[in-house]
């Protein structure tokens, strides 16, 4: 094995450095003994970028990493709040272990962009032209490592970029979805105002018609990547009697005149993730910029929150694996009256339930998506898969904490963070008792 346990990603401006040297050393090393090369990465978001626009004629430490695929097995450990460019290189390389990043991808998004565009978002769009099962398993394996991250993809995929997909015309299409797919943009997805939660049909904002432009008003909170989001679907009130139909979707754009992106939410789990407030004051936006037919607002945020619901769901199991792994790898290694605690039959049963419950959410989850690709109705399944799986990631979470004992409350070990990841599953895009209503209509409905 050959490791380069040092700052890898060096400042754009030190490529000249003694190090760039040694690097490229123990990569031809590697390359020649067919060893394994671990990467130890502090990364910085724009490093990568900084390199490659500074030194176009020089091979960066992306595109390093990028030649040894396939080549030898590359595995990449990335250190440090900001792994901007620790996430890119993590794409090209077989196994990534990630920290905890606070400013993960606030720094810039490379992994996200490597991911976005996957769900059904077709190729000739830019997208990867995936069906849903894939994209489970995206944010089931991206989750697993970083839910915030995993989040990121999924809204963006789900609620962001699927609305203008299914509802745009085909000159919002062209313009919107090709840089959103590929990850060089950012969507987001705005109901939720201090007033409307749960009740979307109570949103306040307000888009009013004034010649070719709409004038909108609005506060919106909790905009999951807000802080980063480039286009940002506002749900708003084009007609403010007409109730529920008077609801429409404007897609506004990052830069407008009269839009101010908030504080970021100071979260409890999903940190790296700038969840925002979104404002918008007068905020002249284009007549185009209306999504679907004015008043089609509510309908919109009910397709879009139906496929949205499986990649939460997905997300949840994610962390449940996680912390199911970690709680295993504890129990053998931790020793008390003399025996791993994996040898007391109380600890066995509750790795027993945790495996079994993580197994039955992911079920339920490939059937929610399996009958979506299959193009059978699959509103209840994916209801039933979000309640589910997020119920039970809590409880595993829960379980992977207590298995760590003391230490699984202290930030030594990851499971303090799967715990409070799992929290959010069970509130965002529909709370666990707003599912119980949808399957409860579902059921009585037949
Ligand atoms: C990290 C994070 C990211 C988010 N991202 C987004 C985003 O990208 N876009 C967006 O628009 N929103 C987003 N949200 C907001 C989220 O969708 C809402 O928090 C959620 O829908 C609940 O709304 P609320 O917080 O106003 O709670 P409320 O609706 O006020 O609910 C409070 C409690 O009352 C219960 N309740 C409400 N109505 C009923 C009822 N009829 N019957 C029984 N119980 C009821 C709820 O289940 C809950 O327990 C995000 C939230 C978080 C925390």
């Amino acid at each position: 094995m050959v490791v380069i346990a040092e700052d890898f990603t060096v400042k754009g401006g030190s490529i000249g450095h003694p190090n760039a040297a040694k690097r490229a050393r123990l990569v031809r090393l590697a390359l020649e003994q067919k060893l394994p090369l671990v990467l130890m990465l502090d990364g910085a978001g724009e490093r990568a970028t900084n390199q490659a626009e500074r030194y176009p004629n020089t091979p960066n430490d992306l595109q390093l990493v990028a030649d040894l695929q396939g080549q030898v097995p590359v595995v990449t450990l990335v250190l440090g709040t900001s792994a901007g460019h620790g996430a890119i290189t993590g794409v090209f390389a077989d196994l990534i272990i990630m920290l905890e990043g606070a400013a993960m991808f606030t720094a810039g998004p490379p992994l996200v962009q490597a991911a976005l565009g996957v769900e059904t978002t077709p190729e000739e769009l830019g997208g990867a032209g995936m069906d849903s099962m894939s994209y489970c398993v995206v944010i089931e394996e991206i989750s697993r490592v970083c839910a915030g991250l995993g989040l990121c993809v999924t809204v963006h995929n789900s609620v962001g970029v699927y609305p203008i997909v299914v509802f745009g015309t085909e000159e919002q299409k062209k313009k919107w979805v090709p840089p959103l797919a590929r990850g060089e943009k950012i969507g987001a997805f705005c109901i939720t105002e201090p007033n409307a939660g749960s009740d979307a049909s109570g949103v306040e904002a307000t888009a009013i018609r004034d010649g070719d432009y709409y004038l909108v008003n609005a506060n919106k909170v909790f905009a999951t990547n807000g802080g980063v989001a480039d286009t940002c679907l506002i749900f708003s009130r084009t007609d403010p009697s007409a109730g529920r139909k008077g609801v429409s979707v404007i897609v506004a754009e990052r830069g407008t005149p009269g839009m101010v992106i908030g504080d970021l939410e100071d979260l409890c789990g999903v940190r790296c993730n700038p969840v925002s407030s979104i404002r918008l004051y007068d905020c002249r936006v284009p007549e185009g910029n209306l999504l679907g037919k004015e008043g089609m607002g509510l309908r919109i945020g009910l397709v879009a929150l139906d496929a949205g619901r499986i990649g939460i769901a997905a997300q949840a199991v994610g962390i449940a694996q996680a912390a199911l792994e970690e709680a295993v790898k504890y129990a053998k290694e931790r020793h008390q009256f003399g025996v791993p605690i994996a040898r007391h039959q109380a600890i066995g049963m509750m790795l027993a339930d945790m495996a079994t419950l993580v197994e039955a959410a992911r079920v339920m989850v490939y059937r929610a998506a399996i009958q979506r690709d299959q193009g059978k109705p699959f509103t209840q399944a994916s209801a039933m898969a979000k309640l589910y799986a997020s119920e039970i990631s809590s409880k595993v979470t829960d379980m992977a904490v207590q298995v760590h004992g003391g230490y699984g409350y202290s930030k030594s070990y990851p499971v303090e963070r799967y715990y409070r990841d799992a929290r959010v599953t069970r509130i965002y895009e529909g709370t666990s008792e707003i599912h119980k209503m949808v399957i409860a209509r579902g059921v009585l409905e037949g």
